[in-house]
């Protein structure tokens, strides 16, 4: 098992179409697969002391389009295609919420990470995902916010804009990982 740094900072992750290939109200645990180089970034992140978060909004179980029991199965099948590639999620944060019950956990609402940070310190933390619901939970977090390309990230690209300065995007997170190490701004020392 890795190292981990208890007082390093948090990758906070989406999950659909940032980590785990994004079908669309996953209810199904036999279709789970990873993101192109999703595993990789994963265990550089880990490498350079973050701590693994996923933030995630399944409104799908709000909605009843995905029953507990198939949440729980595909959420099963993810953690072990993670775990057979040698990562350890720390934390699992999940908003089950219908969008309409204005709930203050769906992204980018901050109650779940908020709770979360409470217990931790905030440091060089990050989000990244691929919908603008994750960079505005980052932003609203007072957080650096990265764009993946992967899931819908370039749907979301092109949303921004050219004129987007404000979130770096990157192909995916190994892309991520590797820049971050390059700046020098992860969590070793
Ligand atoms: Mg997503
Ligand atoms: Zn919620």
């Amino acid at each position: 098992m890795d190292e981990i740094n208890l007082n390093g900072p948090t990758a906070f992750l989406d999950r659909d179409g940032t980590i785990m290939e994004d079908t669309g109200y996953p209810r199904d645990p036999s279709i789970v697969s990873l993101c192109p180089n999703a595993s990789e970034g994963l265990r550089l992140l880990r490498k350079k002391g973050y701590r693994l978060v996923v933030v995630s909004n399944q409104a799908g179980v709000g909605r009843g389009i995905i029953s507990r029991n198939q949440f729980r199965a595909v959420h099963a099948r993810f953690n072990t295609l993670l775990a057979e590639a040698g990562i350890r999620i720390d934390q699992y944060l999940y908003c089950f919420h219908h969008p309409d019950d204005g709930c203050s956990c769906r992204k980018p609402a901050t109650g779940l990470v908020e709770s979360y940070l409470r217990q931790s310190p905030h440091g060089q933390s990050f989000m990244v995902g691929d919908k603008l619901s994750d960079l505005e939970l980052g932003s609203n977090l007072g957080m650096t916010s990265f764009l993946v390309l992967t899931g819908e990230g370039n749907k979301t690209k092109e949303k921004l804009g050219a004129e987007n300065t404000a979130y770096k995007a990157f192909p995916n997170l190994l892309d991520l990982a590797e820049s971050l190490e390059k700046a020098g701004s992860g969590a070793s020392d």
